[in-house]
C-alpha cells in the first residue's frame, strides 16, 4: 500500500468516525444541532450546538463512546443522493448551521449530496469507509475532551461546543500519539524551566521577553560558545553591533517596506530621526563590509554577530522560549565572489550536520522557493532568483540530507535551505538556515576590486547555525527531558558528605573539580540525606557524588549517575572521566 493511499484512508475513517460522533449525539441528545465535523491531523472533531437543552461535557464523553462503538456494528455500507435545494432547504429547516452550508453549495452552482450510513444522514460531498464496521478498529479511535468554539471561527457568531475524538490505524498507533502528548506535558519547557531554575518572565519586564537565571545563562552561553567554536572552523570574524538602528537602513535594504509591520519603533528625545530596534543583523553587517575598499584578495569575508534581535510579535503567538518578542541568533553573513558561493555553502551545511549530531537531534531540510505566482513580495530580478534557487539545490543534492522543496517559503531578498529539527518526541522546529542574497549587495552596492582593478558585485549569504539561542534552549530542555548532557547541565556535579565528619574531605573533592573548571556544588547543609538526592532528581543533575567513612577511608568517591547506577572511583579517575565527558560533548 503506497504511503499515500494510507493517508488517505486513515483520513476516511476519520471523517467517518466524525459521522459516527454526530449519530451518537444526536441519538442521546435530540435537541443538538450539528454543524461541521471534519478529519483532522490526529482525529476528528464536531462542531455541535446544544443551547437548546442539556449540553454534552467531558464527563459524558464515555457514554457517546459506548454508543459509537455499539452503533458501528450497523455502518456497514454509505449510500449517498444528491438532492435538490430546496428538499436540503426543508430537511435543515430547523438547522441555521445546515442552512446556511446548503445555501452556500447552491451559490457555488454545486450539487447537494446527502450520506447515509445506518440510521444516520448527514449533509456530506463524500470521503468516507466503504464499510466503517470491517475497515475501523473500535480500539484505536477515542473521544477527547469537548472545547468551546464559534461558528466557523468567528467570535460574532454563536459559541458552539467542539467534540475531539482521536483516531488512528491501530490501538499501538493510538497509544503512541497519546504517550507523546503525555510526554510533551512532562517535558513543556515552560514547566521544567520554573523547576530547573532557567528562565523567567515578569509582567512588568513584558510578554515575549525572557530573563535567563544565573543556571540559565550558563546552559544560554554554552550554546553560544559552541557555535563560536564552530564559527572559528568557518573562519568568521565576530562583530559587535547596536540594538537601535536609523530608519534608513532597513529603507535601502528593503525590511521598511517588506517587515515594518514586524519591527518595533523607538523615538529619541533630541533628534527626530525614525528609528526601530533591529529585527536582523544582516543590513548592520553591509555597512561593515562597507566601510573600507574590498579586494577580491580579502573574499570571502565572514562577520557571525550574537546581538539581541526584536520583533513585534503578536501577544497571543508567544509561548514560552519557543516564540519571543526579544532573543538572539547565531548568526553569520558571508560576503564572497560569485566563483565562491558554492564553496561557502557546503562549508556552512557541514557545518551545522555537526552541531545537530552533536545535540543529537535529528533534521530534514526545507529548500525554501519564491512563489513565481506571487513575484511582487519579493525583490530581485527572475535571472537572480533561479540562479540562487539552482545553487541551493545542487548544494543540497550534494549533501545528501532528504530534503523538500517548498514554494513560497522564501525570503524576499532570496531562497533559503531551512534545516528542520526533529526532536526526540518527533516534533519539527525550524532552527537553522542558509540564504544566498543577491539582493542586498545590489541594493547596498557591494562590490570588490578585482583582479582587473574593476568593481565587482559581491554576493551575500546569510546564515544560522541553531538559529536562537534562547529558543533553541527551549527545544533543547524539551528535547532532553531537562536530562541535559554533562557539557550543557547548569550544575555538573553535587556533593553530598553523609554526616559533618565528612566535610573535610568533601571540601578536597569539592576543590579538584572546582580547579579542573567543573561547575561543582558541595552540599553540606543540614538536611536529611532522603530530601538531598530528592532535590538532586527534581533539578536533573547529571552526577552526584556521597562521601562517608568508606569513601573517606579508601581516598574514593561513590558517584552516581541520572540513570541510578553508581561506581567507587579514586579522585583521578573521576576527574579524567568527566573531563572526557565534556571535551567530547558526549550526549
Ligand atoms: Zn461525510
Ligand atoms: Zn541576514
Amino acid at each position: 500500500m503506497s504511503p499515500l493511499f494510507m493517508e488517505t484512508n486513515l483520513q476516511n475513517k476519520r471523517h467517518t468516525l466524525a459521522h459516527l460522533l454526530g449519530a451518537a449525539v444526536v441519538a442521546q441528545y435530540p435537541h443538538a444541532k450539528l454543524t461541521l465535523g471534519p478529519a483532522i491531523d490526529n482525529g476528528f472533531y464536531y462542531d455541535i450546538d446544544f443551547s437548546g437543552g442539556p449540553a454534552l461535557g467531558d464527563d459524558g464523553l464515555k457514554d457517546i463512546q459506548k454508543a459509537m462503538k455499539k452503533m458501528i456494528n450497523s455502518w456497514t455500507e454509505f449510500t449517498h443522493r444528491e438532492v435538490s435545494v430546496e428538499e436540503a432547504r426543508a430537511l435543515y429547516k430547523d438547522n441555521q448551521y445546515k442552512l446556511e452550508l446548503v445555501n452556500e453549495i447552491c451559490e457555488r452552482g454545486e450539487t447537494i449530496t446527502l450520506y447515509t450510513c445506518g440510521n444516520f444522514t448527514d449533509l456530506c460531498r463524500g470521503g468516507h469507509c466503504d464499510n466503517p464496521k470491517a475497515e475501523i478498529d473500535t480500539d484505536a479511535f477515542e473521544l477527547e475532551k469537548v472545547a468551546g468554539a464559534y461558528w466557523r471561527g468567528d467570535e460574532k457568531n454563536p459559541m458552539l461546543s467542539r467534540v475531539y475524538g482521536l483516531a488512528f490505524e491501530t490501538k499501538a498507533d493510538l497509544e503512541a500519539y497519546q504517550y507523546q502528548i503525555e510526554e510533551a506535558k512532562k517535558r513543556d519547557h515552560r514547566k521544567l524551566g520554573k523547576e530547573m531554575d532557567l528562565f523567567t518572565f515578569s509582567d512588568m519586564v513584558g510578554s515575549g521577553m525572557p530573563l535567563f537565571t544565573p543556571r540559565g545563562n550558563i546552559v544560554r552561553n554554552a550554546i553560544i560558545n559552541y557555535s563560536r567554536e564552530l564559527n572559528e572552523k568557518l573562519g568568521f570574524g565576530e562583530v559587535h553591533t547596536p540594538n537601535i538602528n536609523k530608519a534608513e537602513l532597513f529603507k535601502c535594504s528593503g525590511h521598511y517596506d517588506q517587515y515594518k509591520d514586524d519591527m518595533l519603533s523607538v523615538t529619541s528625545q533630541y533628534v527626530n530621526d525614525e528609528m526601530f530596534m533591529k529585527p536582523m543583523n544582516c543590513p548592520q553587517h553591509t555597512q561593515i563590509f562597507d566601510s573600507r575598499p574590498r579586494s577580491y584578495r580579502d573574499l570571502p569575508i565572514r562577520y557571525s554577530d550574537f546581538a539581541n534581535l526584536y520583533r513585534d510579535e503578536r501577544p497571543g503567538e508567544l509561548s514560552g522560549l519557543t516564540r519571543l518578542r526579544a532573543f538572539a541568533q547565531d548568526d553569520g553573513h558571508i560576503f564572497c565572489r560569485e566563483s565562491q558561493v558554492q564553496e561557502e555553502l557546503v562549508a556552512v551545511l557541514e557545518i551545522i550536520k555537526e552541531a545537530l549530531a552533536t545535540y543529537g537531534i535529528s533534521y530534514w531540510i526545507r529548500l525554501s522557493l519564491r512563489d513565481p505566482e506571487n513575484k511582487e513580495k519579493y525583490l530581485g530580478t527572475d535571472a537572480d532568483w533561479e540562479h540562487s534557487e539552482a545553487e541551493l539545490e545542487v548544494v543540497i543534492k550534494k549533501s545528501g540530507v532528504e530534503y523538500k522543496a517548498i514554494t513560497g517559503e522564501a525570503a524576499f531578498y532570496g531562497p533559503k535551505l531551512d534545516i528542520m529539527a526533529v526532536d526526540a518526541l518527533g516534533r519539527q522546529w525550524q532552527i537553522s538556515t542558509i540564504q544566498v542574497d543577491r539582493v542586498q549587495p545590489e541594493r547596498f552596492d557591494l562590490t570588490c576590486i578585482n583582479e582587473k582593478g574593476e568593481k565587482e558585485r559581491v554576493v551575500m549569504i546569510h546564515r544560522a547555525l541553531i538559529g536562537s539561542p534562547d529558543r533553541f534552549l527551549g527545544i533543547l530542555i524539551e528535547h532532553f527531558g531537562g536530562n541535559f548532557p554533562l557539557w550543557l547541565a547548569p550544575e555538573q556535579v553535587r556533593i553530598v558528605p553523609v554526616l559533618d565528619t565528612h566535610n573535610s574531605y568533601a571540601e578536597t573533592v569539592y576543590a579538584s573539580l572546582k580547579t579542573a573548571g567543573m561547575r561543582v556544588v558541595l552540599d553540606d547543609a543540614n538536611e536529611s540525606m532522603g530530601k538531598k538526592i530528592r532535590a538532586a532528581k527534581t533539578e536533573k543533575l547529571p552526577y552526584f557524588i556521597v562521601i562517608g567513612d568508606l569513601e573517606v577511608a579508601d581516598q574514593t568517591v561513590t558517584l552516581e549517575k541520572r540513570d541510578g547506577t553508581k561506581e567507587v572511583i579514586s579522585i583521578p579517575t573521576l576527574m579524567e572521566k568527566l573531563a572526557i565527558e565534556v571535551q567530547t560533548k558526549a550526549l
